[in-house]
Formats: C-alpha cells, structure tokens, sequence
C-alpha cells in the first residue's frame, strides 16, 4: 500500500455511481453532483463520471477503466447488506485480495445494531469487510463503512475509494473521513454565481460580450428554474491566487447585467426578500391563487419562526361565473389591489403581496398572465406577469419567482 504522504496530488478523478434504481430512472444520481461539486472545488479534474447498475462484473470494469485514465475513482452505493450490493466485490477483485470479516468492524456494528434496540441479522456482516489494501472509513450515520484503497496502476500510484449511497451517510463521510486522508492538489477553483430573473439567456450573453469569451476565469450562463445564472470560475495554485482572479471579472459581470442581478451563490429570492424586509423592519402577509400556497412555503422556509412573514391566504378556485367578469371588470389588477389590502389588515403586516388567477392571453404569443399587486408604505402597485402557457408546479413557480422578484424590486 503507498500511504498518502508518499503519494503524488489526485489530479484527475473519476466517478462511479452504482445503482441499477439509477439506470431505470428511479432514483436522480445526487450523489453524481455531490461529488463533482466537492471535487471541483478542491481543484481536483473529474473528466468522467459514469452510472452502472448492481453488476460485479460491469462495476468491477467501470473501476478498471477509471484506474487506467484517472488517479482517483470514487464509487458511490452498492454497500448495503444484501446480495445485490457488489461495490465491495469488484473492489476486491481490482486489488486481487479476499474480503475478511474484520472484528473491530463487526464489533462496532454489532453495537450500533444494539444501540437502536436491535439484533443484527447475520448479512450484515459483509458490511465488516476488509482486505489487506483497504482503509476503512467510519461511517457514524449508518451500517456501512466506507473503503479507501491505494493500489498501482501501470507503474503509477492510484486511489479507489467507495462510500454509502444514501446521501445524508455519503456527505459527512467525504468530508471528514475521506478527503483529509486524499493527497489533493494546492490548486484551487474559485467561483461566483450571480442570479437574475426578467432576462432570458441570449440577452444575458449580449450583456457579457466579450466577458463570455475567457477560458480562465471563465463565464457560463444556465437557464434555471429561478432565472438565468452567470458563473465565474477561475482556477489557480491556491486559494488567494484564485480569489484574485477571479474578483476582477466577476464585478464586470456584475455591473454588466445590472438590475437584473436578484442574488449570488446561494441565496435564494424568498430569502434576499426577507433580508430586504428585515432591513425595513417590515413585515408581509400574502394573498395567493395562482400560485397556490407555493409562496407561503417559500417564504416560510427562509423565514422559519415567522418573524417577517405572518401569514397567507390561499384561495385557488375561481366560479365560472367569476372567473371571465372579475378580470373584465378590472382589467388593471383592481382585485389583487383588494386582496392585498384585504389581507394585509387580516395579518396585521405593514406589507402584502397578492397573487391573482391566470388567465390566458389572446393573440400575439399567448402564454399567461397573472396579476400581482403589493401594498405597502409608499402605495400600492399592480404588475401583470406575462408567463408562458406552461401548466402545473413549473407555471407555479414560475409564478412564485415573478412574485418574489416584483416585491424584491419594490422592496430595493
Ligand atoms: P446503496 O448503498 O446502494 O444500498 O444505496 C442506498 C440508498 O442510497 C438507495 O436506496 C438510494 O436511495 C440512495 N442512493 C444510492 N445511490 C445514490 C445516488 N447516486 N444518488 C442519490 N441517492 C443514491
Ligand atoms: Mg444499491
């Protein structure tokens, strides 16, 4: 075994996530991007990252084939007790080396069987496995440990390590048991993401220009539920080096895209509008129909002991004999004016936000549209979003996220 120390930096790793549920669609492979992201961010290349179902033999090739390009493979699931979980099994293979029960594993175990009141049926015990290469890693949030082998390959010193497939077992066990045995290189990747809404994806690329056209740092936009996000990453020997690459253009990008800029990183729109209310010492309550109680959620989740947010009201159906004279009567959103107000007094906030009905728009485009007013100090305010003609939970939150972005900007 070639321990850490002696070993030269992982550059360049692979990912193996194991799971036929993955295959079939079942189950979304997050433990895929949990891992890409954490590599990424220690400066670590990952090239490949590859999905293969409970199969010794194809688990066993995805491994030999990540040790021949790669100088880490780092396999996700396929540790649990039952016959269909292999990882371990193809592992053992790739060193040539047979599994032993470990007893120090299989004591602790054992233990953590006891600890919740129960016996440990006799499976189990292959989660206690070891060979002669492995490490294993300790895995406090559940039964299997992880596995960290050093081996060679064509005369260089390769890495293969296995951690849990559930997510909440996988995340504590790359952090603090595995990535501080891995030699990992001093480079660094710096990034910054600004978040924006009201602008599409080509005309935030105009807006870039040039900025677009650089591979270190480099500029990438993507489309997401919550608007378009520009990305700044910038690669470097360290830390501070990548920080001060990267700074320099991300305020140019910054100021390129201007008011639309909502957030960066990981805020979110229901969490910078709570921000902005606490700034002002204000609170809001909200009246919502289109969006169904998908504004509640998101404001209660940034804003859990409801300090800023009091309260909402949902009402989602509409009478056919309301629906068409309602919105006829008052083309300029007079009833989401009332239900702001409304509601307002009912919570007793200083500010309301109401989201009104869809409604389709003739003609030109089509699509949706749905009123919204928010009331505050300073007046009141009607907008109509102008969504297109999608249906169900991405119309919803579109809706939630055209809302969010109206009260952050009365808000500003
Ligand atoms: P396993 O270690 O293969 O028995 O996986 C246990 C559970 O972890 C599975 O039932 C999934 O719910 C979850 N899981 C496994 N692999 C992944 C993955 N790549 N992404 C997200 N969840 C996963
Ligand atoms: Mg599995």
């Amino acid at each position: 075994m070639v321990p850490p120390d002696a070993a030269p930096p992982i550059r360049r790793a692979e990912i193996v996530t194991v799971g036929t549920e993955l295959l079939l669609g079942e189950t979304v492979d997050t433990n895929g991007a949990t891992l890409a992201a954490a590599l990424a961010a220690r400066g670590v290349d990952v090239y490949w990252s590859l999905r293969v179902g409970d199969n010794r033999a194809r688990i066993r090739e995805a491994l030999e084939v990540g040790l021949a390009r790669s100088d880490l493979v780092l396999t996700t699931g396929g540790l649990g007790p039952t016959d269909d979980d292999v990882t371990r099994e193809a592992i053992a293979e790739v060193l040539g080396e047979t599994p032993v029960v470990d007893p120090a594993l299989e004591a602790d175990l054992r233990a953590f069987f006891a600890r919740t009141g129960r016996t440990m049926p006799e499976r189990n015990v292959k989660q206690a496995w070891v060979t002669p290469s492995v490490t294993p890693l300790a895995n406090p949030h559940g039964t299997a440990p992880g596995w960290l082998a050093h081996l060679e390959r064509g005369g260089a010193a390769k890495v293969v390590a296995a951690l849990p497939g559930p997510p909440g077992e996988l995340g504590p066990m790359l952090h603090d048991r595995l990535l501080p045995r891995l030699s990992l290189p001093a480079a660094r990747l710096w990034t910054r993401t600004f978040k924006t809404w009201g602008v599409g994806e080509s005309h935030v690329a105009d807006q870039l220009g040039a900025l677009a056209e650089g591979d270190n740092p480099s500029v990438a936009t993507y489309a997401r539920a919550d608007g378009v996000h520009v990305r700044v990453a910038a690669k470097a020997d360290d830390a501070d080096a990548a920080a001060a690459l990267g700074t320099p253009v991300a305020a140019r990008v910054e100021a390129a895209l201007g008011a639309a800029v909502w957030g960066r990183d990981d805020d979110t729109l229901a969490g910078v509008v709570v921000d902005a209310l606490a700034a002002r010492g204000a609170t809001l309550a909200v009246a919502e129909r289109a969006s169904a109680g998908a504004l509640a959620t998101a404001l209660a989740d940034a804003d859990p002991d409801g300090v800023r947010f009091l309260g909402s009201m949902v009402g989602w159906r509409v009478t056919a004999e309301d629906a068409p004279t309602a919105h006829a009567a008052q083309p300029d959103g007079g009833h989401a004016v009332a239900a702001a107000h409304e509601v307002r007094d009912a919570f007793a906030a200083d500010t309301a936000i109401a989201v009104g009905d869809v409604r389709p728009v003739d003609g030109e485009g089509g699509g949706v549209q749905v009123d919204v007013a928010v009331c505050d100090a300073s007046g009141d305010h009607a907008e109509s979003l102008r969504l297109p003609g999608r249906s169900g939970p991405r119309r919803r939150g579109r809706v939630v996220t055209g809302a969010l972005d109206l009260l952050r900007r009365r808000l500003r």
